[in-house]
């Protein structure tokens, strides 16, 4: 969905009377547990949104209230509301892993606006039916991951679902170290999953199976209601969205870590964070989630994974499809077509040119060799290079590039291409440069930023993680006051090491 800017969107909402309007807690029972959240005790606010709050309307001064804290930590219910947690199944590491549900996310109900509707969500306010092992808590540290890089790839023009607040207490959470907890507030249009759909096809109940896919269809996907097979056209527009959202991953060298088809969204968001990572040194092959030992979803792998994640999918619609043939077309040519398309545009754009032509995908391939091979800063590099001038320049010119790249012969030599391919565009070096800072982030949410904002705010000190929060609003923007946060890892950074626990 393409969210209108936030200064043009009317707030009129006060906390207490949201238009909420329930959908998802409008399908049978069988689809969620109605339950109230248990709340954090005395909850601390520490960041909100004020971009997303904009989404649902809510006014301004809402976001400074006792009141708002109190709901954002599950405390007391919001009118209108209807609380519940969703059931959902799901492959995890390539293995069936059953039933799985919402272990720690409560719905709170759906708010309608001009511009679509949003669902609000808590996430880590006590467990639920589908918490198995689970406490049912989300500790800070991971909260404050979640809420900065939602609202950070929603600024980088990435789709997500998005984090309206993070509430923060004193309560301990055990995990490899005692922590505390704390609730972020998640909005998305739906958190329906590949996951959600695969539960009732593996419980054998078609008829749920085909009420979902009403429910997502007639909401999300209108226009595959006319189509020959409903089903068949939904499952090709969102193998299309979520090819598009591979493109973009790995163009801004975004890896999420856990790909299981149970953090994998219908409408093609970035959903669940957990161990993702930001690219540092480019090294294709990065795992940036210790726990996944084998790599299964290492940067390089991420479109393939998405590929097979759609099987899984396209398997649990299968009842609605019944043609092994429409489900290869719906996948196969979607995500294929789609995702080698939107790879190339975004690469061309990111290197400067105005379209693709042939040569283009060599012109990247050998780019992406170089800077693997020399461990090469992915996000300082496209933005360096778009300083560049178009016609070879003078060692000096090219050194915010060449310092980059520990063989400058190599470097020289992939440059020289570059220039010979940007000779056919003739376009002014201005307009180019232009072109590449509004597609080449400055700033993008590095571990060791989101560490330093993670240990002063538990050290007591939120201020850090404000400043990062508002320094990533703008990440294509030069900020001079924000320049450390463009840096990449400092020594003391060299070796963290992000798992699942969360
Ligand atoms: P994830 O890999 O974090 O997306 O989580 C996979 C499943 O485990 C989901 O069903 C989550 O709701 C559940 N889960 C993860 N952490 C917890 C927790 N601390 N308490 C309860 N359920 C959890
Ligand atoms: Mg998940």
């Amino acid at each position: 969905m393409n969210a209108p800017h936030p200064d043009a969107l009317e707030r009129p909402h006060r906390l207490d009377a949201l238009p909420f309007d329930n959908s998802f807690a409008r399908l049978p029972e069988a689809f969620y547990t109605r339950l109230a959240p248990w709340g954090l005790p005395e909850p601390r606010a520490v960041l909100f949104s004020d971009a997303a709050a904009a989404l649902i309307g809510l006014h301004p001064d809402e976001l400074a209230s006792p009141a708002f804290v109190e709901a954002m930590a599950g405390n007391t219910p919001l009118p209108g509301g209807d609380t519940l947690a969703a059931v959902y199944s799901g492959h995890q590491f390539g293995a069936w892993a059953g039933q799985l549900g919402d272990g720690r996310a409560h719905l709170l109900g759906e708010i309608r606006t001009p511009h679509g509707p949003w669902e609000l969500q808590l996430k880590g306010a006590g467990r639920t039916p589908y918490s198995r092992m689970g406490d049912g808590r989300a500790v800070l540290r991971s909260s404050i991951r979640e809420f900065l890089c939602s609202e950070a790839m929603a600024a980088l023009g990435i789709p997500t679902t998005r984090a309206l607040s993070l509430v923060a207490s004193d309560l301990p959470v055990p995990r490899e170290t005692m922590e505390t907890a704390a609730v972020v507030t998640r909005m998305a249009p739906s958190f329906v999953r590949f996951g959600s759909f695969e539960h009732w096809t593996a419980n054998k109940r078609p008829g749920e199976l085909q009420q979902l896919a009403d429910y997502v269809i007639d909401r999300f996907y209108p226009a595959a209601r006319d189509a020959a097979n409903p089903a068949v056209a939904m499952l090709t527009e969102v193998s299309r969205r979520t090819a598009t959202l591979m493109a973009q991953w790995q163009a801004v060298g975004f890896m999420h870590g856990v790909m299981n088809t149970d953090n994998m969204s219908i409408l093609g968001l970035t959903l669940d964070y957990g161990p993702f990572a930001f690219m540092d040194g480019f090294d294709a092959d990065h795992i940036c989630n210790h726990t996944d030992r084998g790599g299964r979803y290492r940067y390089s792998a991420q479109p393939h994974i998405a590929h097979w994640n759609l099987h899984a999918l396209g398997h649990a619609l299968m009842p609605l499809i019944g043609d092994t043939d429409a489900l290869e077309a719906a996948i196969d040519t979607a995500f294929v077509e789609t995702y080698n398309r939107e790879f190339l545009a975004r690469l061309g754009a990111k290197l400067g040119l105005t379209d693709t032509r042939d040569g283009d995908e060599e012109l990247i391939g050998q780019l992406y060799g170089l800077l693997h091979a020399h461990h090469t800063d992915y996000t300082l590099f496209f933005r360096a290079l778009g300083e560049l001038p178009a016609v070879a320049g003078t060692p000096a010119q090219d050194a915010p590039v060449r310092d980059l790249v520990a063989d400058r012969t190599a470097c020289d030599a992939w440059l020289a291409q570059w220039r010979a391919r940007l000779a056919l565009d003739a376009r002014p070096d201005a307009e180019r440069r232009a072109a590449m800072h509004a597609v080449n982030p400055k700033y993008v949410l590095r571990n060791w930023v989101a560490e330093t904002a993670i240990r002063a705010a538990q050290a007591g000190d939120f201020a850090p993680l404000q400043r990062i929060h508002t320094c990533l609003q703008r990440p294509f923007d030069e900020q001079p006051e924000n320049a450390e946060f463009a840096a990449p890892p400092p020594d003391w950074a060299q070796s963290l090491s992000v798992s699942c626990s969360s």
